[in-house]
């Protein structure tokens, strides 16, 4: 895939508040947030959506979950509560074509999302 604007957040090109980092996963505050709480998960590893993801990733993606509910828990808000999402496509809402988990908290959510 060609390079997004996540992969220069990951190569330090452009920047942004990070959050949280570790071998597989960079968490940066989202630029638009809506919650008090909205930070973006993502693979080092670059795929543009869901539909790119095989098996063999499932490691990173098991990762990228793990480390947006530990953030979760370190920052103390994981016990009221937080909301997980990952956009696919058109329809699902992307805008930026390397996969990447909103975790937004600190507010209720609604249900059904618009
Ligand atoms: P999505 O619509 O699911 O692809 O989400 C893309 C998200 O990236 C949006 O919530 C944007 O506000 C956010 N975003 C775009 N550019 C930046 C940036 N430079 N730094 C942080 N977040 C960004």
């Amino acid at each position: 895939m060609g390079d997004t604007l996540f992969g220069k957040i990951i190569r330090r090109d452009i920047p942004a508040d990070i959050v949280y980092e570790d071998d597989d996963v960079l968490a940066f505050r989202d630029i638009n947030p809506q919650a008090p709480v909205h930070v973006l998960f993502i693979p080092k590893k670059a795929f543009a959506t869901l539909n790119d993801v095989s098996a063999d990733d499932a490691i990173v993606f098991g990762k990228l979950f793990l480390a947006a509910s530990t953030w979760a828990k370190a920052q103390g808000f994981a016990d009221n509560g937080y909301r997980c999402v990952m956009n696919c496509n058109k329809d699902g809402g992307q805008t930026v074509y390397h996969i990447h988990l909103h975790l937004l908290a600190g507010r209720q959510m609604h249900w059904p999302p618009g």
